[in-house]
């Protein structure tokens, strides 16, 4: 009997199963670095252009599929389809832009020979080899394929280890790959939880690209210190939102309670804080109460959803939510609006009374809960918002873009908005990530294609020239033509400059005294 543990998929809005995949084994996650290991060496002799163009076919594939796609994220993690179309239009955004600049991008440049006149000096971005993508459920098509798609036009091959939570979108994005037999011997989906992950960290890849919980992100980057495998790390938030004065209150409420609830608030920079100025509390609350009345909460797999958002994915969150909801009402809290928990649903909740010694205020939430904070001032909120060891993103709001722009100067977070909410991580160019314990490294952009390579420098020239003044420093006995060199070339002030100079002219004065003296000198 096959004695394989199973991933079962289950629809979390309805509790339906729909299929299972087998977990991987550990022998096989091992197996599956080293055959992409092997795979690296006929990929990366790929030029740019057979990369872009094979990738060009996986855009394709994802276009002609798209609502078999959506409909497959639907049932896996209950979001509504329309939810599921953001993340493939941002993944196909994003394809779009990495194979429109993957050539550009990993050109080889020159940089300045410095004294050593007679070298040709070059910097080229070198794939990695292996690299391990392990990713979460709560975007498990958005969360998955751009790293995967980057690392492989970088000239990496490819380990993918999606979550167990959303099985069925794992074996969905792995259909996609095999698809497309030009790319599929040069990516592998490896299925199973936490322990699998582990097993292909240890198994050597090149680098890791872990996107997920804090937690998990520290045991990942201590396991990987073992082979010193560099890791880029996107982790948790505690996205803060701030209000002041001069802001639009009841736009900043509506986008707030979007940013609060959006995907049942699973999102990694969801709003989970807002500090709003007492002299525009009362309005912000009663806009944010209105708003979050306003949400549908239900499931459908019908393309024409009337939901904002459905149930919670992660069984497991369900236990944390209520346990920060009880924390901060034993501690003053007041839940102003929803706060119930039914099944898998949460209703949308508004919070106030809210301070940082609760667990709402200090722990990632997840979930479609809108804390709200009164502060006295711009200087409160921008102190209240660093008061975090997380730093993902961050809300600010003021239509004083002066005002606003010395705001999010000041706030410790990777992405900054301006007069919206989570939007950042739909605009491809601009690199998402965090800082604090919200991780490193970045995804998106020039940064987080790049991210994927290792800068190789390379000088190059004929053996060194003898007249070559680089060559004649080399020479013992030269430490006096150093010196002057130095001082001439990176000399601050006009003393120092001339200082070989006036040590000459010193030296020469030296000299004559001695002579008067009748002394000889060597
Ligand atoms: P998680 O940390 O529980 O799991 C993430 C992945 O790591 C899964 O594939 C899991 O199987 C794997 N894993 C678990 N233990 C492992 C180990 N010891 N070694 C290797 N892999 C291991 O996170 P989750 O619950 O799937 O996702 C939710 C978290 O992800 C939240 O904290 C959320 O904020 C974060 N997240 C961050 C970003 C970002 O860009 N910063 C984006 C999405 C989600």
């Amino acid at each position: 009997m096959d004695s394989r543990k199973m991933l079962t998929f289950t629809n979390p809005a309805t509790g339906e199963t729909f299929g299972e995949v087998a977990m991987a084994t550990l022998q096989e996650a091992h197996q599956a670095v080293d055959d992409m290991r092997i795979a690296y060496k006929l990929w990366s002799q790929k030029t740019v252009q057979d990369r872009v163009h094979i990738l060009g076919m996986l855009q394709q594939v994802i276009i002609d599929l798209l609502d078999e796609i959506t409909a497959v994220i639907n049932k896996d993690t209950g979001k509504t389809r329309q939810d599921a179309f953001s993340e493939v239009f941002m993944t196909v955004d994003l394809i779009n832009l990495y194979r429109n600049n993957a050539q550009r991008w990993l050109q080889r440049h020159r940089v300045s020979h410095g004294i050593y006149f007679f070298k040709s000096c070059y910097i080229e971005p070198r794939p990695y080899g292996v690299v391990l993508v392990i990713t979460p459920w709560n975007y498990p098509f958005y969360m998955a394929m751009p790293p995967v798609i980057a690392a492989l036009l970088a000239g990496n091959t490819v380990v993918m280890k999606p979550s167990e939570v959303s099985p069925a979108s794992s074996v969905m994005m792995e259909m996609l790959f095999k698809l497309i037999p030009e790319l599929a011997p040069f990516v592998r989906v490896v299925h199973g939880d936490g322990s699998v992950g582990a097993a292909l960290v240890k198994a050597k890849p090149n680098y890791i690209f872990f996107t997920g919980a804090t937690t998990t992100g520290r045991k990942v980057m201590l396991a990987a210190a073992e082979n010193l495998i560099p890791v880029t790390c996107e982790l948790g938030g505690k996205d803060a939102l701030i209000v002041l004065e001069d802001a639009n209150t009841e736009e900043a409420a509506r986008w707030s309670v979007w940013g609060a609830c959006y995907n049942t608030g699973q999102t990694c920079m969801a709003v989970e804080r807002a500090y709003v100025v007492e002299k525009v509390y009362d309005e912000f609350v009663h806009y944010a109460v209105a708003y979050s009345e306003q949400i549908k909460m239900g499931y459908t797999d019908d393309i024409n959803s009337p939901y904002t958002y459905s149930s919670m994915t992660d069984p497991r969150l369900l236990k944390s939510i209520s346990l920060q909801l009880d924390d901060a009402v034993a501690k003053g809290a007041k839940i102003i609006c929803g706060g119930r928990i039914k099944g898998m649903y949460i209703e949308p909740t508004v919070v106030v009374d809210v301070d940082h010694n609760m667990l709402l205020m200090c722990e990632e939430t997840n979930g479609p809960i809108l804390p709200i904070m009164k502060v006295k001032d711009e200087a409160e909120a921008i102190e209240k918002a660093n008061d975090s060891i997380y730093g993902l993103g961050a809300s600010i709001w003021s239509n004083n873009h002066a005002r606003a722009m010395r705001v999010a100067h000041q706030v410790e977070a990777g992405t900054i908005l301006v007069n919206d909410t989570i939007v950042q991580i739909a605009i491809p160019m601009l690199p998402y990530g965090g800082v604090k314990q919200s991780g490193f490294g970045r995804m998106h952009g020039k940064e987080g294609f790049i991210q994927f390579t290792q800068p190789i420098s390379y000088a190059i020239g004929g053996s060194p020239v003898k007249w070559d003044i680089a060559t004649i420093m080399r020479k013992p006995g030269n430490y006096r033509l150093g010196f002057t060199f130095l001082h001439l070339l990176f000399g601050i002030s006009i003393r120092q400059r001339i200082q070989p100079i006036i040590n000459l002219f010193k030296y020469k004065q030296t000299i004559g005294r001695f002579n008067s003296k009748g002394r000889t000198l060597r």
